[in-house]
């Protein structure tokens, strides 16, 4: 890339990212049920290998596939973001068995990942997260003393990861009641260490999983609290959770594990968003985990929150252009096309300087985005004023310009299902998730400052 456009190959790519989504995902994004995890997608942007890019690809070519496939199909997009978001950790900080036993699934898209840091009483003050994780060494409970024996007397079929009645999720049943028994109560640590040896010999968790390794085996914890507004909750198939292991010691005291969608002691329900994202709520009751879940370092993990945050930032500006370029375009369209006055609307001065105010921030946004990406690439040492800068205009501007698309379209971009009407209702989270804007302002105004002598 040179400093201010994309090398034609960079173009090229993106032409063909944007028919792909049009004419592959659009279709399967069209079937799938709003709010659900649309798995068919997912496995569509695995077997075109878009997945595997994301562990291969830098920041540049991240925002170049987000802004691309979100032109076309937001869902596809979103589903794209959300399996390199919950699977970074693994890439970037898990263990090899780690690595090995997920990211061939999560590329092939046949294993949905999420991202968990966000809680009811912190959201962006994500440091002051209360999930404890708490030492596990006593799991005497004895309200459900033969719980595994259920656990292999229990019929397969009924579905707690939302509605599918795979396999997998009639294991996730059984392992489920082994370890809170048809009352909630949780099984006793003998039980409950059989039963993982069992689910793990039979491959129903994760080889480096498994509780009772040896009698002295890793180091071990229960997870206790909720998690909210996760993305892909509560139907992935294994979730980065961040932690508490240390009390009142800040970001200091997190941990990052990763936990499997059918662990013992992990519920969750759907929550109905303004666009039909799919998200929930997870409620953790004491849920086992141990050393060889941990994603970097015990107490280290907020470094892998915000190493993960860091290279997804200016991608979901990225995000915010393709919907802000689909909404220009159709306004383009619809304003060329549309007669009024005895002209079309085109003609009308107040009208075309809209439009160009819409394309000049838009492309002003994008330019941001790219250079933000290409720091990232670059390892300059601006990354978080630039990712900031460039995650704040592009969400923003999206924002102005698909309001603006709506105006100039009139009521029918406020019917149910025309593409502005889709995206108003997709425009606005962005401005939220992954830092706010008013968040972002703050650390551009550190960095800013940061600059400054001490008078
Ligand atoms: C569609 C969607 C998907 C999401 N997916 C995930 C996910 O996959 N994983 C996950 O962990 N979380 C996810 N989230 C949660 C998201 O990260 C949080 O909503 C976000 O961090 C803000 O937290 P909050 O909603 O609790 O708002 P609060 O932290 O309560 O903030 C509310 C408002 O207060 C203001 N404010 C907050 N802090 C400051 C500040 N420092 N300076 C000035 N003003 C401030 C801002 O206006 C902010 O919008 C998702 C959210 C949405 C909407």
């Amino acid at each position: 890339m040179t400093a201010f456009s994309l090398e034609p190959a960079q173009l090229a790519w993106c032409a063909e990212l944007r028919a792909l989504a049009a004419e592959r995902l659009r279709p399967l994004a069209d079937k799938g049920e709003p709010g659900r995890v649309n798995r068919a997608l997912v496995a569509e942007l695995g077997s075109l290998g878009l997945l595997g890019r994301l562990f291969t690809s830098g920041a540049l070519d991240l925002c170049l596939m987000r802004e691309s496939l979100a032109y076309a199909c937001t869902e596809a997009e979103t589903a794209l973001a959300l399996q390199g978001l919950g699977a970074h950790p693994v890439h970037a900080y898990g263990t090899q068995a780690q690595r090995a036993h997920w990211l061939p699934r999560v590329t092939a898209g046949t294993a949905i990942a999420a991202f968990a840091l966000s809680e009811p009483g912190a959201g962006s003050d994500a440091a002051s997260l209360q999930l404890r994780a708490e030492p596990g060494t006593d799991l005497r409970d004895d309200r459900a003393p033969d719980a595994a024996a259920q656990a292999l007397r229990a019929e397969p079929g009924t579905d707690l990861q939302g509605g599918r009645s795979s396999d997998a999720a009639s294991q996730a049943l059984r392992v489920k009641e082994t370890f809170t028994g048809p009352q909630g109560g949780r099984a006793s640590d003998a039980a409950l260490r059989a039963e993982v040896d069992a689910a793990s010999r039979e491959g129903r968790t994760s080889p480096d999983a498994a509780l009772a390794a040896a009698p002295d085996g890793p180091a071990r914890w229960r997870l206790t609290g909720e998690k909210c507004w996760i993305s892909n909750a509560p139907e992935a198939d294994f979730y980065t959770v961040f932690a508490r292991t240390t009390p009142d010691a800040g970001a200091r005291g997190v941990t990052a594990f990763l936990v499997p969608g059918d662990r013992p002691g992990l519920t969750g329900r759907g929550l109905d968003m303004l666009s039909p994202h799919p998200i929930g709520a997870l409620d953790f009751d004491a849920v086992p985990v141990t050393a060889d879940d941990v994603l970097g370092e015990p107490d280290r993990g907020f470094r892998v929150a915000m190493g993960t945050l860091n290279l997804f930032r200016p991608s979901v500006g990225a995000l915010a252009v393709g919907m802000a370029q689909a909404a220009l375009d159709a306004t383009l369209a619809h304003t060329a096309g549309r007669e009024a006055f005895g002209g079309r609307l085109k003609d009308l001065q107040a009208v075309a300087h809209q439009v160009a105010e819409m394309a000049l921030r838009t492309e002003a946004a994008r330019l941001m985005v790219h250079a933000a990406a290409s720091a990232y690439d670059a390892d300059d040492p601006d990354v978080p004023r630039r990712s900031a800068m460039a995650k704040l205009l592009a969400t923003e501007t999206a924002q102005y310009v698909v309001d603006a698309a709506v105006q100039l379209h009139g009521a029918r971009a406020l019917q149910r299902g025309h593409l502005l009407e889709h995206l108003y209702r997709e425009v606005r989270a962005p401005r939220i998730y992954e830092g706010a804007s008013e968040v972002q302002r703050g650390i551009i105004a550190k960095e800013l400052y940061a600059r400054q002598e001490a008078p």
